[in-house]
């Protein structure tokens, strides 16, 4: 078996090499053995990380980005030194956010109302719309409360994604049906452009929605990354080249076996990682792992159903809009919602910088992973504002010219499955591949899109599972 391993991993070894000048192997005696590696280090791939070593495992997190946090996204000010998440930055209000906070002490404070005045436009010709559906806020919780029955009927949601086997119709309809069957359609303008898990539903309308006191999430990331760092536990800026993965039943310590490269301004080093698990905490495209991974055929036929969008935010300056004004994409027509065309704009918030705005644009449903290029996201942004402040000057005087002081992408983004592929039981075929050839896996395709869900099946459901494995 180990000269199979040894094979592969020359021929993997003579593939980077190819391409890399011959420093690069200075560091392959740097041969680490852990309990568990961890590839990606987002939100999943961090709490995993500090999860395992408080229970005093060994683990090994290797992240592409030159720092931990994934969609975590923090902008200061550089004139008022006013900080502002504009990624990640709400959190709900359950066990698995206050212990996590708690343990790295980020005091966390409820978020308060937003004093916002909508105005709707059409963003593709720049003239104002009248909203055509404004359901009243007894309708609206009428709605949410019929949603959240239904909901209950399904206590697998709360831990996962864990449905019934058949699927009832109800949850593989196309959601405006499901929607007109419970009359719900005064909750839909809420969920907006995704569903939102209940707990954060529940927190918007409660006002019990949790932020960072200091509003920087990211200092959750760099208390992560000091401690992982400290024990040798972290490889930022690096990808696995080259993965082996012994079948479950094996009898060998270490099943998986890892070649990294890591490359910074200052460092450039290939490593070779002996785990006992592995944990993959990066979107399950096949794109994305099937190059250093090679699927199993099981994996990748699963894997290969997700579609996803693509979400891009910006922060702009020079927009003329009021401060409290937030500036809404409307489509007259479009659905009774008059919900916007994508790939667009959907909004422009104000921000907590005075002056500035948060801009939040998103694609329609693909298989590809990066929708777009995030250049023609910027520019159709900026063409957006400049097309409102033109098609209504007298409103918006002035000759500022919009332009970002901050803008990320983050795509592929909600990885979701057809109807037809859930009632097929596709979740059912997803959670069957957790601890097969030796790996786990984590993250939001796997407990939904939102941080604490993702906590909170990390914590309930995956890290019992791989525990009980080592
Ligand atoms: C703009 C935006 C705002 C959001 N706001 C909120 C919010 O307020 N509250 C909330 O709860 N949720 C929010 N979310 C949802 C968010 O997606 C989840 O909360 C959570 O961050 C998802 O975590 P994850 O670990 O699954 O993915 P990610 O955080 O994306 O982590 C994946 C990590 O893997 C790394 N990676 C990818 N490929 C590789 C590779 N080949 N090798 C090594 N590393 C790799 C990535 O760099 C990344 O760090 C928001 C999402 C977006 C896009």
């Amino acid at each position: 078996m180990r000269t199979t391993v040894s094979l592969l991993l020359t021929s993997a070894l003579v593939t980077a090499a190819q391409s890399t000048t011959s420093t690069l192997f200075k560091d392959l005696d740097d041969i680490i053995e852990r309990d568990v590696a961890i590839v990606g280090g987002g939100s999943a791939g961090t709490y995993c990380a500090i999860s395992l070593q408080d229970q005093g495992k060994s683990v090994i997190v290797i992240e592409k980005e030159p720092r931990l946090g994934g969609h975590v996204e923090t902008y200061v000010d550089p004139a008022t030194g006013i900080a502002m998440d504009y990624g990640v930055a709400l959190f709900d209000n359950t066990p698995a956010v206050n212990d996590y906070f708690a343990r790295f002490h980020i005091p966390l404070v409820k978020i308060s109302a937003f004093n916002i005045s909508w105005f709707s436009y059409d963003f593709r010709t720049g003239k104002a719309v009248a909203p055509s559906y404004n359901p009243s806020r007894e309708e609206v919780l009428a709605a949410f409360a019929t949603y959240f029955t239904q909901h209950a009927r399904y206590p697998g949601l709360e831990r996962g994604i864990f449905l019934p086997s058949p699927v009832p119709e109800d949850l593989y309809m196309p959601f405006w049906r499901f929607v007109e069957k419970y009359k719900i359609q005064a909750a839909v303008p809420t969920m907006s452009f995704r569903a939102l898990p209940r707990h954060m539903v529940v927190g918007v309308l409660t006002s019990n929605v949790l932020t960072p006191a200091n509003h920087t999430v990211i200092e959750l990331y760099r208390r992560a990354e000091a401690e992982l760092s400290s024990t040798s536990s972290l490889f930022l800026s690096s990808e696995v080249l080259y993965a082996y993965r012994e079948p479950t039943n094996t009898t060998e310590k270490n099943r998986i076996t890892l070649l990294v490269h890591t490359h910074t301004p200052t460092e450039t080093k290939l490593s070779l990682i002996h785990a006992k698990k592995l944990l993959i905490a990066i979107p399950p495209k096949p794109s994305l792992l099937d190059p250093w991974l090679r699927l199993t055929p099981d994996e990748l036929s699963v894997f290969t159903r997700y579609i996803n969008t693509g979400m891009y935010v910006g922060i702009v300056n020079g927009t003329r809009f009021p401060p409290t004004a937030g500036i809404l994409n409307l489509a007259p027509n479009h659905t009774m919602y008059s919900f916007p065309y994508l790939p667009d704009m959907y909004n422009l918030i104000p921000a907590r910088v005075p002056g500035l705005m948060l801009a939040t644009y998103g694609t329609l449903q693909t298989p590809d992973p990066y929708p777009m290029s995030e250049a023609a996201v910027r520019q159709h942004m900026l063409e957006d504002i400049r097309r409102i402040q033109r098609e209504n000057p007298d409103r918006y005087p002035g000759t500022e010219e919009p332009a970002f002081v901050a803008f990320a992408g983050h795509a592929p983004y909600i990885l979701q499955v057809s109807g037809e592929d859930i009632k097929n039981g596709f979740y059912e075929r997803l959670y069957a591949l957790q601890g097969q050839m030796n790996t786990f896996w984590i993250g939001a395709a796997w407990a939904g899109d939102i941080s604490g869900e993702i906590w909170k099946v990390a914590r309930g459901v995956v890290l019992p599972m791989l525990v009980g494995e080592l």
